[in-house]
């Protein structure tokens, strides 16, 4: 007779296993053995235990990481048994750049850890190249072969670049930074055939154009082991406990040493929990209560004017008639209009170091310009002219318009907290020395005015003399921007040099392409007509040359644009589902390709709408690099296993594609202004991807990056792959390395006096250009959120943070992490707004606007702000959501602030994801509703 259930359960509640239950079982024979004490030591052997033991034997480790624009950067053993990725470890051996700073080992997070679980070995897992044979989107595929797949390619290539020119491919990937050797590969190809590479930092909104606004950089910022050696950390927009796991420690580390943190959030944010303070201020009002700060401290005296004369155009004199900078030009018969002058010992001066002074140094000399003062001055051919310092000017708006009691009923934050704020922040920049630092991040970032928000940001920090200091600085970390060795990245994706390369800002080409419109508030044009001017100007360039036609009226008044795009390649991006104006480019812009490629490992919904989707390898499986702005380490992918199926590396399709062309061309060549000599020629494309063979394989194309940049020459993929490297000391950025010392930005400004890549030469706050005085930007000043005619029906301020349970849209199909949170796509609601809208937690609502709608569930949130929805960005368009493909990009549409198109101007210039138009959409507006259907 069997043992019964009951009898089972009895048995196993002993502690051990007897002779007698090995028996009761019916399991004499096995391998099972009496265990007379369990607590005996040394134990006895129990051969079942191998079962478990066996978990934990492989056959070989490599090391590799995660290439996902998470600026984790973190470097992972993966281990390998039987020829499949088993499981995988972080690998915890970064040297330590002090042993007296905290160390930044170990370096991972939750969704690093299962990525083989769910995408290397994953069902959704891209195995054979595939063929689109429904209505895009509708999932019906075809597998065929490499050769039919390249060939369809390659003929598709060759007849667009025979019939609308190479202008009319496009090619997107984003953030080399996470993989530089697959950023190359089709930024190569474009760059051999003449395609257009796609800017990406200002298309996700990621750019704080008031970096290059003020600075004259892209972006550059402090590692994460630079935070400890704050004295008072702003945490502004950013959410470190969600957003940077392997580096929120820091934050408390700095607390140990004395540091105060500050949380800046609407909401009760996860990271306010460890900060001393939490300002609830009101939605996109941060520039309102920055420059109340500003005000105060330059009131009470809580500056620093020596930092101030020498980094920053305060002192710089402006004339009262035409609110722009005096020029050389303006006193000087012949005099430069670069250069510009300060009012020092009762007379003028020109400073030195800016861009038309041959002087190149921030280094004052004998000089010790004003601050204040006005004064008359004679003019070049007769005349006189009254002229004022930037720093009074700024100081009289800032009396104005920005008092803290200007500032409480804006930002909801009382005019006494601001000011008692205000004087921590003053007394902590005067006593360190300005180790104050702001955390910035995207919440601050996304909104329409975001560099109103960056500029006032600065001004705050330039004050404190806190931009150039360890511990200080405006320290923007949203997007892996930081290719450390970037010389190496331009030398292997654009060896003939980017003046030979067609290069764009998405936000413009994908707003023209899907033919949207708006109306700025209290301007003269509407962006279409500020569009066209920019192009017209050579200020922004958009493809295929010509797209906006010559007549302005045509573009402004219908939207549709002349040229349109063809053929578009996406590789290491979900393009589509990250779109904002995710209908729009459905309905608009994707019709008028004949072919969009996907080079992906899984099915995500830019695959699911492409038209041939090629698989790619994993991050275990292929040579590259990883850095990140967050640390200074060097470290290395490695393949742990060959491409699974058929998958290839992105470097060895794009090659693949190369000789596929070369061979399909026959021959063929074609003008092309912008190659040298002036004609392209395909029957050489192969060598010319490779260099004749030297990088065709994955491992001598990364080695070829390394040794072309200062930052990693000397390195060898075995050295990294034994242990991460720090970055050599001498760097392209702004700051070098030093041992010892953790890295910060502009340190050879303030203490090599090199001076910023800016019109002035200097932090700057007075910008001349006709489009921002017609804006009233010229200088700081606060705007609120935008509300456009047709809006006000929509209440909800929609808010789309990066969340903690994915990077982007990678694991946001994760069965580990969907098991983590509500298991779909949910928004977040104040109970106030939920009770007026009759919603209970867990309802189904739908989301809706003037561009679109959503259906997903309601969480009850208490700590959300009322006014506001919250809904993690990324969700996949298949994911979770009722009646309808459609996701978080569904409600939004895709809105240029025209002063981002300018150019012409010192600093604002384009160039990729420096200076062109931020894909913004926090001002988006929503309304929710219970669901029925
Ligand atoms: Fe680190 Fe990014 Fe990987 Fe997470 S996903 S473990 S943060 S590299």
């Amino acid at each position: 007779m069997g043992i019964q259930r009951r009898t089972f359960l009895k048995m196993l509640a002993g502690t051990t296993v007897t002779a007698a239950s090995i028996k009761a079982f019916g399991l004499l024979g096995t391998n099972l053995k009496v265990v007379n004490d369990p607590y005996a030591y040394p134990p006895e052997y129990r051969g079942w235990e191998d079962l478990y033991r066996d978990e934990w034997t492989w056959d070989s480790v490599a090391r590799s990481t995660h290439g996902v624009n998470c600026t984790g950067s973190c470097s992972w053993k993966v281990f390998v048994k039987n020829g499949l990725i088993l499981r995988e470890e972080q690998a915890a051996d970064y040297p330590d750049i002090d042993p007296a700073l905290p160390s930044i080992n170990p370096r991972g997070c939750n969704k690093g850890a299962c990525y083989a679980a769910e995408y290397v070995n994953g069902d959704r897992r891209i195995k054979y190249p595939l063929k689109r044979v429904g209505a895009r989107g509708a999932g019906l595929w075809q597998r065929i072969s490499w050769d039919q797949a390249l060939n369809e390619i390659a003929d598709q290539v060759i007849a667009t670049i025979d019939t609308a020119g190479p202008d009319a491919l496009t090619f997107f990937t984003p953030i080399p930074a996470m993989s530089p050797v697959s950023f190359s590969s089709g930024a190569r190809l474009a760059h051999l055939l003449g395609g257009v590479v796609c800017s990406f930092y200002d298309w996700y909104c990621d750019l704080p154009p008031g970096s290059p606004i003020t600075l004259g950089e892209q972006t550059d910022v402090a590692e994460s082991t630079d935070w400890v050696n704050a004295r008072y950390m702003i945490l502004w927009g950013s959410n470190p406990v969600q957003t940077r796991i392997p580096d929120a420690h820091f934050v408390t580390e700095a607390k140990y040493k004395g540091c105060k943190v500050l949380a800046i959030f609407p909401d009760f944010a996860s990271s306010s929990i460890r900060a001393d303070r939490w300002l609830s201020v009101e939605p996109g009002t941060d520039a309102a209560l920055a420059l109340a700060i500003c005000q105060h401290l330059i009131a009470t005296s809580q500056y620093d004017p020596t930092y101030l004369k020498e980094q920053t155009d305060m002192p710089f004199l402006v004339r009262t008639d035409t609110g722009e900078y005096l020029r050389e030009a303006d006193v000087v018969a012949g005099g430069s209009p670069d250069q510009f002058y300060v009012w020092s010992g009762g007379q003028l001066e020109l400073a030195p170091g800016t861009e038309g002074s041959s002087n190149k140094t921030l280094d004052l000399g004998g000089l010790n310009p004003d601050l204040s003062g006005s004064h008359v001055v004679d003019l070049d051919g007769g005349g006189q002219v009254s002229v004022e310092t930037v720093f009074d000017r700024l100081t009289a708006r800032l009396n104005a318009n920005h008092t803290a009691a200007q500032a409480a009923p804006i930002t909801g934050v009382g005019a006494a907290v601001i000011t008692e704020i205000a004087n921590e922040i003053g007394a902590a920049g005067s006593s360190s020395g300005g180790k104050v630092m702001i955390m910035h991040g995207a919440g601050t970032n996304h909104w329409y005015h975001n560099d109103l928000n960056n500029r006032a940001m600065l001004l705050m920090l330039s004050l404190l003399g806190a931009i150039g200091k360890n511990g200080g600085g405006f320290n923007h970390y949203v997007g892996q921007e930081k290719i450390w060795p970037v010389n190496g990245l331009k030398a292997l994706s654009f060896p003939r040099g980017g003046a030979h390369q067609r290069f764009q800002p998405t936000t413009l080409w994908t707003h023209v392409h899907a033919e949207l419109s708006d109306q700025p508030t209290g301007l003269s044009q509407t962006t279409r007509g500020y569009m066209f001017d920019s192009v017209a100007n050579g200020w922004m360039p958009l493809y295929p040359e010509g797209a906006l036609g010559t007549d302005k009226n045509s573009f402004v008044n219908t939207g549709v644009p002349v040229k349109d795009p063809k053929m578009m390649f996406i590789w290491r991006a979900n393009w589509f589902n990250q779109a904002k104006g995710n209908n729009y480019i459905e309905q608009s812009l994707y019709p008028k390709l004949d072919m969009i490629v996907d080079l992906n490992f899984q099915m995500d919904t830019t695959a699911f709408y492409a038209d041939i989707v090629l698989p790619a390898a994993s991050h275990y499986e292929k040579h590259d690099i990883n850095t990140t702005d967050m640390h200074s380490f060097c470290h290395p992918f490695n393949p742990a296993i060959p491409p699974m199926f058929e998958s290839k590396t992105d470097w060895q399709i794009f090659q693949a594609l190369a000789a596929k062309i070369q061979e399909r061309a026959g021959g063929y060549t074609y003008p092309d202004p912008k190659w040298p000599g002036g004609t392209r020629d395909l029957s050489t494309l192969l060598n010319d991807f490779t260099n004749n063979g030297a990088i065709a394989a994955d491992i001598d194309a990364t080695q070829f990056l390394l040794d072309n940049a200062p930052e990693t020459v000397g390195m060898t993929m075995a050295g990294i792959t034994a242990q991460p490297q720090r970055f050599n000391n001498t760097t392209t950025w702004t700051s070098n390395l030093e041992a010892g010392r953790p890295y910060t930005a502009f340190l050879k400004s303030t203490e090599d006096k090199e001076p910023y890549h800016t019109l002035t030469g200097r932090q700057q706050y007075l910008i001349e250009h006709a489009w921002f005085v017609e804006a009233g930007e010229e200088l700081p000043t606060y705007k609120p959120p935008v509300l456009a005619a047709g809006e006000e029906s929509y209440p909800l301020l929609y808010n789309t943070p990066h969340g903690r349970w994915a990077i982007h849209s990678t694991w946001r199909n994760a069965k580990q992490m969907l098991r983590l949170n509500r298991g779909g796509p949910i928004c977040y609601m104040h109970p106030a707004d939920m009770a007026t809208r009759g919603l209970a937690d867990d309802d189904w609502v739908r989301m809706h606007n003037n561009h679109g709608q959503v259906i997903v569930r309601v969480k009850e949130m208490k700590s959300e702000k009322a006014g506001r929805v919250t809904m993690y960005h990324s969700w996949e368009r298949y994911v979770g959501v009722k009646g309808q493909m459609a996701n978080f990009n569904s409600v939004t549409g895709i809105r240029i602030k025209p002063t981002q198109l300018a150019g012409g101007y010192g600093q604002l210039h384009f160039a990729l994801n420096y200076w062109g138009p931020t894909g913004v959409q926090r001002d988006t507006r929503v309304e929710v509703e219970k669901y029925n259907g």
